[in-house]
């Protein structure tokens, strides 16, 4: 166990590592980010912070020589030079950021366990599409295999003559069915150092433009007639895995199933909503656990929570939104407002 006043480490300077840092200090711990930009909103809230490239092996080691533990929030940290990170735990592990990375690992992690992925086949290079888009069929999405987040690095293909007037990246990509869906939810789960599995009730997720714009729980009965499946999925994952922390897997809800969409080795926005709207957060349940603490009850602590994202200059609208007494308003302090951008949350409960 490691004791509250000691040092957690984490890689990534965005909200999430922001509002696990928030969590982190509620428990009595310090929080000790390592991000490549100077204006970090994690930094902002934690005792200590290294700016410093994710392949400056120097910095990582002087970094990791001062935390206990160490956590990611941001999924595309490189792998090989997190080994200058030495005896450090690195919790969940880098098995888990390996997969998670990379869009065909995860597919076939998912298939190795059962899980149904949309069809799809590997795109190594533009002359590898047209076969692509006849073993799949249209319309599908191509997805850059690496980096991609909120949409980006994607390309709607309606028909094959669509294709060949897209400008694609020399990158792997794959390519997928456009799956016929009903909604879409996520799964989150917390898994402790001694393999204690706790599930959150599942959001319903509604997407814009490929960014989460709401969650809302319970979803509906069609999502929880499926959930017993996208939760074996999930829990075989993260045993699978030897995971320690929040793991979220996504899914989409269809006449034939749950079909898996992606899986993130940490908190996830569609689990914001847990800091109101449930006994313990995500983001206190991972801190707790990635510090071998005992988990928190995931609970609903309401009848039903919403939460929607305030994205783009939505955020100029703080003073109307506090206006109404029922809203919570997290604002993550980003300077910059751009459209498309989360900017922070808002959360509501029916008691
Ligand atoms: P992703 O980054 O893969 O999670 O994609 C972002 C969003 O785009 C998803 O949450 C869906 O709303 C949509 N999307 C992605 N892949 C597919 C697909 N194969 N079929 C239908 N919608 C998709």
């Amino acid at each position: 166990m490691i004791p509250p006043g000691e040092t957690i480490g984490i890689l990534g300077g965005g909200q999430l590592g922001r509002m696990l840092a928030m969590a982190a200090a509620q428990l009595g711990y310090r929080a000790h980010v390592y991000a490549p930009e100077a204006d970090s909103i994690a930094a902002e809230v934690c005792g200590d912070f290294t700016c410093a490239g994710w392949y400056d092996g120097e910095a990582l080691a002087k970094f990791a020589r001062a935390c206990a533990v160490v956590t990611y929030e941001f999924e595309n940290v490189p792998v090989p030079p997190l080994a200058a990170l030495g005896g450090t735990a690195v919790l969940p592990g880098l098995n888990a950021l390996e997969i998670a990375q990379d869009r065909v690992s995860e597919k076939r992690f998912a298939e190795e366990l059962g899980g149904r992925p949309a069809t799809w086949a590997q795109v190594d290079s533009p002359s590898d599409l047209a076969a692509a888009l006849a073993a799949v069929g249209t319309p599908g999405i191509l997805k850059t295999c690496r980096d991609g987040y909120d949409g980006k690095g994607q390309w709607r293909i309606a028909s094959p003559a669509d294709a060949a007037s897209l400008d694609l990246p020399a990158k792997p990509l794959v390519y997928e069915t456009l799956v016929d869906f009903a909604c879409e939810f996520s799964v989150i789960l917390v898994r402790g150092a001694d393999g204690d599995v706790r599930f959150w009730d599942s959001a319903q997720n509604v997407h814009k433009g490929g960014i989460l714009a709401h969650s809302a729980v319970p979803a509906s009965a069609l999502v929880l007639a499926q959930l017993g499946e996208a939760r074996d999925l999930a829990a075989r994952a993260a045993a699978a895995l030897d995971y320690v922390g929040v793991l979220t897997l996504e899914f989409f809800a269809t006449a034939q199933g749950p079909v898996f969409n992606e899986m993130a080795p940490r908190v996830h926005n569609s689990g914001h909503w847990t800091i109101e709207g449930a006994v313990t957060s995500q983001f206190e349940n991972h801190i707790r656990a990635i510090c071998g603490l005992p988990l928190g009850a995931t609970a609903l602590a309401a009848k039903r929570v919403e939460m929607r994202n305030v994205i783009g200059d939505a955020a100029e609208d703080w003073a109307a939104i506090l206006g109404d007494p029922a809203n919570h308003l997290h604002l993550y302090g980003k300077a910059a407002v751009r459209p498309g951008r989360k900017m922070g949350h808002v959360t509501r409960l029916t008691l």
